[in-house]
């Protein structure tokens, strides 16, 4: 027989311990680029975009690291 606990856990203790188990719905924000529901600190499920949006010098750049961090993860 291996190790065994040396008391029965009460209700209330266990019923302490699982009051932490639940998941909760994680942190939500806006995409600033399209406006759907994204995560903060993730790029966008939709459209890719990361960070905020900039002017339209963006797209001629394509030097910045969030452009290079959107085309490796486009595929
Ligand atoms: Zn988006």
């Amino acid at each position: 027989m291996g190790a065994q606990p040396k008391r029965k856990i009460s209700k209330g203790r266990r019923n302490r311990r699982r009051a932490q188990d639940a998941l909760d719905t994680p942190p939500m924000s806006k995409c600033p680029k399209c406006g759907k529901v994204k995560r903060p600190h993730f790029e966008c499920a939709f459209c890719g975009h990361y960070g905020e949006v900039k002017n339209s010098a963006k797209a001629a750049a394509g030097k910045s690291d969030s452009d290079s961090q959107k085309k490796i993860n486009a595929k």
